[in-house]
C-alpha cells in the first residue's frame, strides 16, 4: 500500500504529531523543524490572505544541483512527499521548481507530475509570490515519506569533490570521511563546505558543525586557486539571480568583477575591503538565499585566505599557478633544438621559428593552453610563475645564444 493510502484517514494534527516525534527538519538553509515551517506558512497565509500551497525546490542559492540526484534517483518518492505535505497544509496547490537548465529532467518528470497533480515550474522560487506557501526542500519531500514509513534517520547529504552523494551522520568527522574516500589529509589547503570556505583545520570538525546544506564538500589543494574558484561560484550565482533586487543584482556583478580582475592581474588593494562591505550588505538586504548566502563564499575567501589575495594583488603571483595571467610560458634557448614541433601545434600561431633556429613565443598572443609543452621532446618549453630568464629577442641559430 502506498504511503498516501496509509495516511488517508489521518488528521492534520495526527500528521503534525508524527512529524514532530520523528524530529524531521526542513532541509537546506532553513534548518528549522518541518512542523515549524508548516505552522509559519499557515500563519502567513492567514495573515496575508494569500492562497496556501506547497512549493518543493532546491534552495534558490544552490547552483551545484547535487541534491537533485535524490529526485532523479527516486522521483515517485519526492512527488509523494509533496502530496503528503499538501495533505498537511490542506491544499491542492502543489508545485515543483526545477533549475532552468534541467530541461531533460523537466521532460522526464512531466507525465509522473500529472499523475500526482503537481505543477512543474522552471527556475528559482519567486519568494514574494510564495508568501503563505510551504517551501519544502526536495530532500525534505523525500524524507517526509521516510517519516510516514517509519524509516526516517537524521543526517547530512554530501558529495566529496563530486563523488556519489551519500547521507552521513551529523557527528561524522570530516577527517574520517576524507580518509575513507582516499584523500591525503596533508594535501588539504581549504574546504568548501556548502557556501563557505574553511581553512584546513576544519577537517577536525564534524559534518554537522560545518553547515553543508547543498551537498557540497569540496577539498582544495595547493593546485586550486581560491580567488579563481570564488569567481566561478559568483558567476554561477549571477546567472541564477532573477535580478529583481538591487543588492543581489549589483552586488553579485561587483563581487564577481573584482575577483575576475584579481585573477587577471588587475586587482587593487581596496577590492578586499569592498568585497567585505558588499558581501555583508548583501547578507542582510536581500529577500532570498541567492543574495543572502552566495556572498558568503567571497566573505569566507577573504577572511580565511588573505595571503592568496595579497599574492595576486601585490606580488602579481598566483600561489596555485592556476591563474593564466601570472603564468609565463617560454622556450629555454639552451634546450631548444629548433625542430619545429611546437610551431605546428600552436592554435594561435604565436610561436616564431624556423629549422635549426631557437624558437620564441609571443607572450602577448599566447593563451597558455600548454599544447606546445606537451609536444616538445626536449622539455625546452617551460611554464613558470616567476621572473623570466634572459631570452633571445630575435631569431638565433641553435647554439649561438649567449647568456649575457
Ligand atoms: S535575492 Fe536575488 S534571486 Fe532572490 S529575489 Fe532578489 S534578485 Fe532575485
Ligand atoms: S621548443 Fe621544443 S618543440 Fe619547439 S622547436 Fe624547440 S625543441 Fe622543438
Ligand atoms: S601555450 Fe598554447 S598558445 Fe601558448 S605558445 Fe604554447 S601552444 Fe601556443
Amino acid at each position: 500500500m502506498s504511503v498516501l493510502e496509509n495516511v488517508k484517514n489521518m488528521s492534520r494534527e495526527e500528521m503534525l504529531t508524527c512529524m514532530k516525534n520523528s524530529g524531521i527538519y526542513n532541509y537546506g538553509l532553513t534548518q528549522q523543524p518541518l512542523v515549524q515551517s508548516v505552522t509559519l506558512a499557515l500563519k502567513e497565509s492567514a495573515e496575508e490572505g494569500t492562497e496556501t500551497g506547497v512549493i518543493a525546490a532546491l534552495n534558490n542559492a544552490d547552483t551545484d544541483y547535487l541534491l537533485l540526484d535524490i529526485l532523479k534517483n527516486d522521483p515517485e518518492r519526492v512527488l509523494e512527499g509533496i502530496c503528503l505535505a499538501a495533505k498537511i497544509m490542506e491544499t491542492s496547490n502543489k508545485q515543483l521548481n526545477l533549475p532552468e537548465e534541467e530541461t531533460e529532467l523537466y521532460e522526464s518528470l512531466s507525465e509522473i507530475a500529472k499523475k500526482y497533480d503537481i505543477k512543474l515550474n522552471k527556475g528559482i522560487v519567486d519568494i514574494r509570490k510564495a508568501k503563505g506557501s510551504l517551501l519544502l526542500h526536495i530532500v525534505t519531500a523525500k524524507e517526509l515519506v521516510d517519516v510516514f514509513e517509519g524509516c526516517y534517520e537524521d543526517g547530512v547529504y554530501l558529495s566529496i569533490n563530486g563523488l556519489t552523494l551519500k547521507k552521513v551522520k551529523s557527528d561524522t568527522l570530516i577527517e574520517d570521511l576524507l580518509i575513507q574516500a582516499g584523500f591525503k589529509t596533508s594535501d588539504v589547503k581549504a574546504l568548501l563546505c556548502g557556501y563557505e570556505y574553511y581553512n584546513k583545520d576544519a577537517i577536525k570538525k564534524t559534518v554537522g558543525e560545518l553547515g553543508i546544506t547543498n551537498g557540497v564538500l569540496r577539498v582544495l589543494t595547493d593546485k586550486d586557486c581560491i580567488v579563481q574558484e570564488t569567481q566561478k561560484k559568483l558567476l554561477a550565482s549571477r546567472k541564477a539571480s532573477c535580478g529583481k533586487c538591487v543588492f543581489c543584482r549589483e552586488g553579485l556583478i561587483q563581487l564577481e568583477h573584482m575577483q575576475k580582475e584579481i585573477t587577471e592581474g588587475r586587482g587593487k588593494s581596496e577590492f578586499i575591503d569592498l568585497t567585505k562591505e558588499i558581501g555583508e550588505a548583501m547578507c542582510y538586504s536581500t529577500p532570498c538565499t541567492v543574495g543572502q548566502v552566495s556572498s558568503k563564499i567571497a566573505l569566507s575567501a577573504v577572511e580565511y585566505f588573505p595571503d592568496e589575495y595579497e599574492a595576486h594583488i601585490k606580488k602579481k603571483e598566483c600561489p596555485a599557478g592556476a591563474c593564466k595571467a601570472f603564468v609565463n610560458i617560454y622556450i629555454d634557448p639552451f634546450l631548444c633544438t629548433g625542430c619545429g614541433e611546437c610551431l605546428d601545434v600552436c592554435p594561435v600561431d604565436c610561436i616564431e621559428g624556423k629549422s635549426n633556429y631557437i624558437h620564441m613565443i609571443d607572450d602577448f598572443d599566447c593563451t597558455k593552453c600548454g599544447k606546445c609543452i606537451a609536444v616538445c621532446e626536449e622539455k625546452a618549453i617551460i611554464q613558470s610563475s616567476g621572473k623570466l630568464p634572459k631570452l633571445p629577442n630575435r631569431l638565433t641559430k641553435v647554439g649561438r645564444f649567449k647568456k649575457r
